[in-house]
């Protein structure tokens, strides 16, 4: 049998557990031997990028290869079956009988396909192909967008010949939920795993505290991801879909561009889905009247009470708010 050479590739997020690990990955097998990938939603901060593909490159004299998951393929389909409806098939002759029809007009279908294009931003893409923003019950962002991209950047490097570790900088204490599903005796407690063919996964943080982590950038002369002292708990998507109340209050004060570029593709969104069904951000939809969505703009304001928002169930809907449903640490 050929023995293949080991590669390490470190997903990199901009956040402290990715930076952590990387420190770690070079310090245990230096940097030749190690790769840094950004999987780029599309929804990330300024300062993320720029930390995470001009700080960290320069500070650590490492390349950083980006990937961004694309849709293309399902926009053609898409936009093949509204073409249909807008030449006057019935929506149940493209889509087939179903218990949700949405209602497809020639007109609106032919209004929906002159918006309905490819941006090149991945998160706005795979939500317009979609259907609609994903929620903390089908958190399907981390699948498209970060775990499938890196996934196949991985086999890539594989199908070059070599053995590939994939370093993820997952804690267990990064929040209670976390804690809890990574303390059973699934999978997720090893912090070595072969997935299948040359592919493995290291996880070397796992039993790390968060000390620990800023510990290390200090150790190595690092900078933390400015956002940390900006009133963010975590880095990543610009405002993630688990964001808590505290959280989006901070993020509408500080970077209210951010709020109205998620309003703006709501509205996109909205545009090209479920007619006379506007689509929202946060799966909020609880105010307490049927028919009007929670739009970005109506939960920033709750965001802003100091009590109750009886009218919202949103951030009590699942995972604690630090959580993120990934168990790869692909979202910090
Ligand atoms: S950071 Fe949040 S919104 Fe972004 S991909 Fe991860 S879970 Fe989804």
């Amino acid at each position: 049998m050929i023995e293949r050479p080991t590669l390490h590739v470190v997903s990199l997020s901009g956040g402290k557990d990715s930076t952590a690990t990387a420190l770690v990955a070079i310090e245990l097998h230096g940097r030749e031997n190690c790769r840094f990938v950004f999987a780029d939603t599309g929804n990330e901060h300024e300062a993320t990028y720029e930390y995470a593909l001009e700080y960290l490159p320069r500070a650590l004299k490492i390349t950083v290869d980006v990937v961004r998951a694309s849709f293309v393929d399902e926009f053609a389909t898409k936009r093949a079956n509204l073409a249909r409806i807008a030449a006057g098939e019935p929506e149940s002759e493209v889509y087939g009988r179903r218990k949700f029809m949405y209602r497809w007009t020639p007109a609106l279908a032919s209004q929906a396909l002159e918006i309905l294009h490819p941006t090149g931003i991945p998160y706005l893409d795979l939500c317009m192909v979609r259907g609609g923003f994903p929620s903390r019950k089908r958190q399907f962002c981390t699948e498209y967008l970060k775990t499938r991209p890196l996934t196949e950047f991985a086999i890539a490097r594989i199908d070059e010949g070599h053995a590939v570790w994939s370093w993820q900088g997952v804690r267990i204490d990064e929040s209670e939920s976390r804690r809890i599903r990574l303390q059973g005796t699934g999978t997720c407690v090893k912090s070595f795993e072969h997935i299948g063919d040359a592919l493995f996964v290291y996880r070397p943080i796992l039993r790390w505290h968060v000390e620990d982590v800023f510990a290390a950038h200090h150790l190595a002369g690092l900078k933390p991801n400015p956002l940390y002292l900006q009133g963010m708990s975590r880095v990543g998507c610009m405002p993630c879909i688990n964001c808590s109340k505290a959280e989006l209050a901070e993020i509408a004060r500080r970077f209210p561009e951010h709020i109205a570029r998620i309003a703006e593709w709501e509205r996109i969104v909205s545009s090209v889905c479920r007619q006379n069904s506007p689509v929202s951000f946060f799966h909020l939809g609880t105010q307490g009247h049927s028919g009007k969505a929670s739009t970005v703009s109506d939960v920033v304001e709750w965001s802003k009470t100091t009590r109750g928002g009886r009218q919202y169930d949103l951030l009590a809907d699942a995972t604690p708010a630090t959580a993120c449903a990934s168990a790869y640490g692909l979202c910090e």
